[in-house]
Formats: C-alpha cells, structure tokens, sequence
C-alpha cells in the first residue's frame, strides 16, 4: 500500500506512538498543501494529521483544501477565516481583504461544506497536548501568542504540557522553564526559543507554532509544517518548496486581490 494511503487510513486509529503531523493555515492554497502532503508521504511512514484551522481565506482553492483535510485530516480545528465564512460578526473583525476573499468563498463554497466549517471545535486536547488556532486564551477570541506575555497567558489557560497554535503565520518555540507560587504571588519564567526544533523536556511546557501550510510571513516563502515524533521526544519544523507562481496566478484570474498575490512571493 502506498505510504500517504496508510497514513490517512489510521486517521482515525489511535495510532499510539506514531508520527503525528500538525498543519495550520492553508488559506486556500492548493499548490502547497499538495506539496505538503507529497512531503509527508515522502518523510513519514503512519501519521496522522491535525490541522489547526484557516482551510479558506486569501487563497484561490478553498472547495478542493477543505475536501483534501477532510478526506485527510484526523482532527481539523476551526480558524477565524474557517467560521468567517457563516459569521458577519467575525468578518467585521477583518482588513478589507481577508473579509473580501472570505466572502468570494463563501459565495463558491457549498452550503453544506459551510455548515462543516460553522460546526468545527476551536481546541482539542488530546495526550500531552492542547491543538488551537489562536490561543488557550479566550479560544473564540482567536488571541495570538507572539511574544512572551501573550505565551505566558497561554500557559496559564491550560494544564496540557505542549500547546501546537498557528494564526500568525510565523512559526515560533515558546519554552515555560518555571512556574512556582509563593507569598501569594508567583515565578513564571517562559523564554522564546531560537531554534525551529525542540528535544521535549518533561519538566518544562511547550508553545510551538507550526506556521503556516498557504500564505507564510516569516520571511520565508515555503510551506511549513511541523512533526511530532514520540518516539524521539522531538518536534521539527519542515519547510517545503511549491508552485508559488502558479498559486499568484490563480489568485489573479479569480479576481482577488493583486497584493495576496505579491505576498506570498515575499512570504510576508
Ligand atoms: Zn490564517
């Protein structure tokens, strides 16, 4: 059998000390996400998926993204973008583009795969860990967690040891090295890791951002995606080269707009 069939086929098997694939952030952009699984295909024998949310959004394929996570997907999370599409609450939250691309999905997306993204959960916790869009923070605030006092209130809404989020597009390792109460207050010691890599250190808690599989602002144009693996205790960022011309182009025959185009060339 061929490596991503078996891999999809135990997407709903406990797949105990297997290879879990964690993916945030499609943005509708099907010439990555294909690279992406092609990738994982190629690197991981048995996994399982969670995506973390924003199938829709900017991009030009959300129908066939969202079909290929469903089909593919153990756990898929609801993003902003994701509930954006029934919700003119979360829309008036948005810059004019991220509301005008979500409305062109909406407008070409079926009535039922709509009500499949209204119903997503916001967080799953699942073993050691805690998978969400934005935050443990305030899930349905989809709150981002950029900086030490955004992961330090992550850390204090969840008793989970390792927290995967995405949103911001930019992956990111943030490590809680203490936390201790005393004389009524507290010690809480969290430090933002250089490295896109982590060896899992029972005695410490995690905040990894696995950056994003569509439309990545680091700098950095490539898909990313990160994998879990139990067996080393380990957690690796990959990074993943696509068709970025063809994605612009698409997005440019839609009729989206010219700078969601641009961006993603920058990787910005
Ligand atoms: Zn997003």
């Amino acid at each position: 059998m061929h490596k991503l069939e078996q891999c999809l086929m135990n997407k709903t098997m406990s797949n105990a000390g297997g290879i879990t694939v964690v993916l945030s952030d499609i943005h509708a952009n099907l010439e990555a996400l294909t690279a992406v699984l092609q990738d994982i295909e190629k690197k991981v024998r048995g996994c399982r998926i969670v995506c973390l949310g924003d199938i829709i959004g900017y991009g030009p394929d959300p129908g066939a993204c969202l079909n290929l996570m469903r089909e593919k997907a153990w756990h898929i999370l609801a993003g902003n973008h994701d509930l954006a599409a029934t919700s003119r609450d979360i829309r008036s939250r948005m810059n004019a583009e991220a509301r005008y691309s979500v409305r062109w999905a909406a407008a070409i997306l079926e009535t039922e795969e709509k009500t499949f993204l209204a119903g997503l959960p916001l967080e799953i916790k699942t073993g050691p860990f805690h998978f969400v869009h934005g935050s443990p923070h305030q899930p349905d605030q989809f709150n981002y967690i950029l900086d030490i006092s955004q992961a330090k209130k992550a850390f204090f809404s969840t008793s989970q040891e390792i927290i995967f989020t995405g949103h911001s597009h930019i992956p990111a390792i943030f490590i809680e090295l203490e936390f201790k109460r005393m004389f009524g207050g507290h010690i809480h010691k969290v430090e933002r890791s250089v490295h896109d890599d982590v060896e899992f250190d029972p005695s410490k808690r995690y905040v990894i951002n696995v950056g994003s599989v569509g439309q990545p602002r680091d700098g950095d144009f490539r898909a990313a995606y990160g994998l879990i693996d139990p067996a080393k205790s380990r957690f690796q960022l990959v990074r993943v080269d696509y068709d970025v011309d063809a994605t612009a182009e698409k997005i440019r025959q839609a009729g989206l707009p010219e700078a969601l185009a641009r961006r993603l060339k920058h990787g910005k």
